[in-house]
Parts: C-alpha cells; sequence; structure tokens
C-alpha cells in the first residue's frame, strides 16, 4: 500500500502514542486520531493529524486502525464498545494493538474482529518514551505473516525491530516474557546495590564494574546509576510494572506454569504501591530493600 492513498487511524495519545501517531505522520501516511481527554488531541492537530470525534469515526475514515491505550479493559472499550472500531470498521480493515495487554485476551479479540472481517495484529513494544519518540522501538508482532507484510513500513516508522513472533497472542506473549526479565533484573539490581553498601564497597564502583560482565542489564545499566543518585521519578512506572506482571502471572496461571521470581517481585512492588509509590519509576524497589535490610542506598535525604 502507498503512503499517500494509506489512512491510518491512531486511538491513543499518551506519552507513547503522541510521539509514536506523530513519527508515523512524519513518514509521510496520513493520519486521523482520537483521544479520550479531548485535550490531548490538540498538539495532534497542530502537526496535522486530523480529528475523529470516536474510535467509531476512526475506522470508519481508516484503511488499518492502531490502539495504544492502557490494560486489556481500555482496549476492549476502544475496540469492541458501542463507539468502538468494530462499529465502524469496513471490510478489510486491519487493526493493530500495540498497547500492552492480556493475549489471552487478544486472541478473543482477533476472533470477534474476524467476525466483522476486520484482520488483527497484536503488536506490543519495548524501549519506553524514548524509544517512542526517536522511533526506535523493538516491536513484537502476532498474527498473520501476509498481513503483517501490509503494515510493515508503518510499524518501521515506529520502530526499528520489528519481528513477527507467531500467531495472534504471540507478540503479548514475548512481551510477557520480556517483562518477566525486566522484573528479574530489576529486582537482581536493587539487591546488589543494598549488599554493596552493605558490606562497605562503593555502589557506583560495583556498577561500573559489572555493567560490562556477565551481570549486564538494562536495569544495571540505566536504573542503577539513577538510585545511586537518589532519582527514582519515572521511565516507567510502578503502576504499568504491576499491570504487566499481573498480565504474566494470570496467563502463567492459565498455563499451569509456576513462576516464583515474578510472583515474588510482584509481591515486593506491591509494598511500594503501599507506600504510595504508584507513580514512581520502577527503580523504587529500592525503597522495600532499604527497609528489610536496615541499609541506606539512595542518598540520606
Ligand atoms: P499513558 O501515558 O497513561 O496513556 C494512556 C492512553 O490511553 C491515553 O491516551 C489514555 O487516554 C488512553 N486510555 C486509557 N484508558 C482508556 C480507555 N478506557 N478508553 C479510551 N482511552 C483510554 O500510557 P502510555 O505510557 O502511553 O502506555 C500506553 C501502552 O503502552 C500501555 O499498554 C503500556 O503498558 C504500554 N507501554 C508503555 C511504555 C512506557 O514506557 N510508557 C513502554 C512500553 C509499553 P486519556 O488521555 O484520556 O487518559
Amino acid at each position: 500500500m502507498g503512503k499517500q492513498s494509506l489512512h491510518v487511524g491512531f486511538i491513543g495519545l499518551g506519552i507513547m502514542g503522541r510521539s509514536m501517531s506523530r513519527n508515523l505522520h512524519r513518514a509521510g501516511f496520513s493520519i486521523t486520531v482520537w483521544n479520550r481527554t479531548a485535550s490531548r488531541m490538540e498538539e495532534a492537530k497542530a502537526w496535522g493529524a486530523k480529528i475523529a470525534p470516536s474510535p467509531r469515526e476512526v475506522a470508519a475514515q481508516s484503511d488499518v486502525v492502531i490502539t495504544m491505550v492502557g490494560d486489556t479493559p481500555d482496549v476492549r472499550e476502544v475496540v469492541e464498545g458501542p463507539a468502538g472500531v468494530l462499529a465502524g470498521a469496513q471490510e478489510g480493515l486491519i487493526l493493530i494493538d500495540m498497547s500492552t495487554i492480556s493475549p489471552d485476551a487478544t486472541r478473543q479479540m482477533a476472533a470477534r474482529a474476524a467476525e466483522k472481517g476486520v484482520k488483527m495484529l497484536d503488536a506490543p513494544v519495548s524501549g519506553g518514551d524514548v524509544g517512542a519518540r526517536e522511533g526506535t522501538l523493538s516491536i513484537m508482532v502476532g498474527g498473520e505473516k501476509e498481513t503483517l507484510e501490509k503494515v510493515k513500513p508503518l510499524l518501521e516508522a515506529m520502530g526499528e525491530n520489528v519481528v513477527h513472533c507467531g500467531p495472534i497472542g504471540a507478540g503479548q506473549t514475548v512481551k510477557a516474557c520480556n517483562q518477566i526479565m525486566c522484573g528479574l533484573n530489576l529486582l537482581g539490581m536493587v539487591e546488589a546495590l543494598s549488599f554493596a553498601k552493605k558490606a562497605g564497597v562503593d555502589p557506583e564502583t560495583m556498577i561500573q564494574v559489572t555493567t560490562r560482565g556477565a551481570a549486564g542489564s538494562w536495569a544495571l545499566a540505566n536504573l542503577a546509576p539513577r538510585v545511586v543518585r537518589g532519582d527514582l521519578d519515572p521511565g516507567f512506572s510502578v503502576r504499568f510494572q504491576q499491570k504487566d506482571l499481573r498480565i504474566v502471572l494470570e496467563e502463567a496461571d492459565r498455563l499451569d506454569l509456576p513462576l516464583l521470581g515474578t510472583a515474588q517481585v510482584h509481591q515486593l512492588l506491591r509494598s511500594v504501591q503501599a507506600h504510595g509509590g504508584d507513580d514512581d519509576g520502577t527503580q523504587a524497589l529500592v525503597r522495600v530493600m532499604e527497609n528489610l535490610g536496615r541499609v541506606k542506598v539512595t542518598p540520606h535525604e
């Protein structure tokens, strides 16, 4: 499909969606947007997006619709609700959900979309707000390969690592794997920092050496220096990490698969939430370690 002739709808202009939709526009696609909070559409209007009054109207005007909202019920609402995408979709529409949601719910939604002649892909992302802004996201795609081929130029305008992971739901499954590892690397990082501090070794020195060795991780390279500076701002919020770990644990439950480490990280982050840390960055997990071990890793106030 040629860029000019392809009409792309974008639903959800949050931290991620506002940059992703803009990158599509920059790449030459014609974009129609909708956001629940209307004021957030002003920015998109200023860079040249068309505004629609509902997801249904976005779908009626589009060949491809992308959703980038919050949790599973939010995607259900904008896709299957009375003013949702499926209510306005023409046969042949391609729906790409890029939110992080349940793989199982994704498969159910794709089946309902198919009844309307709509092809669905799940395409969750990794790379955060920076990746969204710079168009460098990793995109994990589930669904039919032929459908992916049709929309690949769109996904490549938003990310640089677009990988077909398998049938519908496989993108969300790979994203769940990503979140398992993010959670456990996070725990490893805050435990190592607490250990270094209590044992009397400079945490910054520990970070410097281990980052390049076998223990290296994204959390160690990016979050550990922030912890040492006492910077617990998001990045990626505890609230979202907990949503993602909940999705992982629900799916593991369905699969009869014990995930001991993931469950532990989920419970420890719950303690961060109980102390009002929902909107902190996930590195706020260090607070739990500080309390458990009577050790101060972040700078003294
Ligand atoms: P965000 O800033 O909180 O934005 C969420 C967007 O979804 C907003 O546009 C919001 O509309 C909309 N929304 C939420 N619930 C809705 C509903 N029921 N009906 C209609 N619209 C609804 O979130 P984000 O950071 O952009 O994240 C979006 C998705 O990407 C999530 O699934 C998240 O897990 C995933 N993700 C995020 C990151 C990250 O670093 N932030 C990284 C990878 C993946 P309003 O403006 O009206 O609130």
